[in-house]
C-alpha cells in the first residue's frame, strides 16, 4: 500500500509541484525545487499571510531585511554559543542522529547489523552541533570575515526595530512581519518538505509594553490558530503543545501541531520572547533601543510577543490537509482540496467541443478572466479526463462552453468538491468567481 506521504511526493513530481533539487544530477539531499504550481502555491501561501498581517491590519508593517548580516549579531542572539542540537551516532550502524529523535530515527541496516531500535542501541555520546551555516565575505577566507547565513529572520526584524517604529510613526503596540529564507544544517532533515537545510519563514515580531504581553500572547495564540482554520485546514488535525521546557529567552511558549502521515508535529511556534532580544542588541551594540511613552512619559524596552511560521512546512500541511481520494464511476477520483485563495489555478475553461464557435467563446472568457485571476484553458481529449487533471492539482472550478451556450449565454460551472454543476450566465461569470476566489 502506498502511503499517503509517498502519494503527496509522487503527485508533487508529476504535476510540478516540487521536484527534487538538482535532480539530473542525482539530487542533493533534503533540497528541493517549487515547479510552476509549487512556486504559484507558495506565493499564495505567503501573499495570504502577508496581507493577514500587513493588509488587513494598521497595527503591523512588512521588512524584507538581508540574509546576510553582521556577525555580531548572532553573538548578540546567542545562536554562536547555544543555536546546537546534540549529536550522537549509532556505533553499530554509524548512523547520525538528534539525541532528542532517537525513538524515530531509522536504521540504514536494520535489521541484519544493527538492533534498529537506536532508543536501546550503542550509542556515543551526545556532541553539541551548531546548525549555523557558515560562510566567507569577501575574497580572503580568514577568520575575521566568517559570515553566517540567517538561521532564522527575526533578527533582522529586532535590529530593524528602530528604523521600522520610526520611519512608520507607529506607538507600542506594533508589529513587524517578514517573509524569507533560513538556512539551518539540521543533523536530521526529512520528510519531504517538512524539514530542509534550507526554508522560508512567515515571522511576526510583535512589540508590546512590559505587563501586557500575556494578554497579546493569548490574543497572537487565537488569530494565529484562526488563520489555518480560515485558509482551510481541519480543525481536528490541529491542536496546542505547550512548553514545559523554555528556551532561555522565553516566559512562554506554544506550538501550533498538525498531524501529518508521519505524526503530531510543529507547524508554527509563538513565543513570549520578554525584552530579552532588544536588551542583547542594545548591549552589544551599544545603542538605545528603548521606547519613550509619550503619553506616560516612560521609558522602557518592549516586549515581544513571536510568531514565527515556516513557509514550506504550511504549503506540505495545506497539501496533505488537502488530499482527498473518492469512487467517481468505479475508478478512484484524486484531488486536492486546496483553499480557492490559495490553489494555484483559480478556474479552468473548457470547450466541450472544437468547433461550432466554442473554443472562440472559451478564448474571449480566458482573456476576461486572465488579468484578475489564474486561468488555465483546456481543449483536447474527454472533457471528464480534462475535469480530472484539474481535480488532482486543486483548481476549484471548472468551466465549459457547451451547446447551450450557443443558444443562452451561459456556461457550465463544476466545482471540484461537491462535483455539482450549475450554470452562470457568460456576463455574471467574473462577478460570480470573483465572489468565492477573492
Ligand atoms: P524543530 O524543533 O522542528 O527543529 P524549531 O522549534 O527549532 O523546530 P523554530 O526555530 O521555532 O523551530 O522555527 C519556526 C518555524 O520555522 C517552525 O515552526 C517551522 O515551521 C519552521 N522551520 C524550522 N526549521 C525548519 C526546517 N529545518 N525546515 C523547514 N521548516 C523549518
Amino acid at each position: 500500500m502506498e502511503s499517503v506521504m509517498d502519494k503527496i511526493v509522487s503527485l508533487a513530481k508529476r504535476r510540478g509541484f516540487v521536484f527534487p533539487s538538482s535532480e539530473i544530477y542525482g539530487g542533493i539531499n533534503a533540497c528541493w525545487d517549487y515547479g510552476p504550481l509549487g512556486s504559484k502555491l507558495k506565493m499564495n501561501v505567503k501573499q495570504a499571510w502577508f496581507k493577514a498581517m500587513t493588509q488587513m491590519r494598521d497595527d503591523i508593517e512588512g521588512l524584507d531585511a538581508a540574509i546576510l548580516m553582521h556577525p555580531r549579531v548572532w553573538h548578540a542572539s546567542g545562536h554562536v554559543e547555544n543555536f546546537t542540537d546534540p549529536l550522537v551516532d549509532c556505533r553499530e550502524c554509524k548512523a547520525r542522529f538528534r539525541e532528542d529523535q532517537i525513538p524515530q530515527s531509522q536504521c540504514p541496516l536494520k535489521p541484519s547489523k544493527c538492533p534498529g531500535q537506536h532508543d536501546k542501541c550503542n550509542l556515543t555520546e551526545a556532541r553539541h552541533f551548531n546548525l549555523m551555516f557558515k560562510t566567507f565575505m569577501g575574497p580572503v577566507e580568514e577568520d575575521a570575515n566568517v559570515i553566517f547565513l540567517r538561521p532564522e529572520t527575526a533578527q533582522g526584524i529586532y535590529v530593524n526595530y528602530k528604523n521600522v517604529l520610526e520611519s512608520s510613526r507607529h506607538k507600542v503596540p506594533f508589529g513587524i512581519a517578514q517573509i524569507g529564507k533560513a538556512f539551518r544544517n539540521e543533523i536530521t532533515p526529512g520528510n519531504f518538505i517538512f524539514r530542509t537545510r534550507e526554508f522560508e519563514q512567515m515571522e511576526m515580531q510583535f512589540f508590546v509594553k512590559p505587563g501586557t504581553d500575556e494578554e497579546w500572547f493569548e490574543t497572537w495564540r487565537g488569530i494565529r490558530m484562526d488563520w489555518y482554520h480560515q485558509h482551510g485546514i481541519r480543525p481536528e488535525k490541529l491542536r496546542w503543545h505547550k512548553h514545559e521546557k523554555l528556551a532561555h529567552y522565553a516566559r512562554a511558549a506554544y506550538d501550533i501541531e498538525y498531524e501529518f502521515p508521519f505524526g503530531w508535529s510543529e507547524l508554527e511556534g509563538i513565543h513570549n520572547r520578554t525584552d530579552f532580544d532588544l536588551s542583547r542588541h542594545q548591549e552589544f551594540s551599544g545603542k538605545k533601543l528603548e521606547y519613550f511613552d509619550e503619553e506616560t512619559k516612560e521609558r522602557y524596552l518592549p516586549y515581544i510577543i513571536e510568531t514565527s511560521a515556516g513557509c514550506d512546512r504550511s504549503l506540505l500541511t495545506f497539501l496533505v490537509d488537502a488530499y482527498r481520494e473518492d469512487e467517481q464511476e468505479g475508478e478512484v477520483r484524486n484531488y486536492l482540496s486546496l483553499h480557492p485563495k490559495l490553489a494555484p489555478i483559480k478556474v479552468a475553461v473548457f470547450p466541450l467541443v472544437k468547433r461550432d464557435g466554442m473554443p472562440e467563446i472559451a478564448a474571449r472568457i480566458v482573456a476576461d478572466l486572465r488579468p484578475r485571476m489564474e486561468v488555465f484553458y483546456d481543449e483536447k481529449g474527454a472533457v471528464g479526463r480534462r475535469y480530472r487533471r484539474m481535480d488532482e492539482v486543486g483548481t476549484p472550478f471548472c468551466i465549459t462552453v457547451d451547446s447551450e451556450t450557443l443558444t443562452n449565454q451561459s456556461v457550465t460551472v463544476r466545482m471540484r468538491d461537491t462535483l455539482e454543476q450549475v450554470r452562470v450566465d457568460m456576463s455574471q461569470l467574473r462577478t460570480w468567481l470573483e465572489e468565492r476566489i477573492c
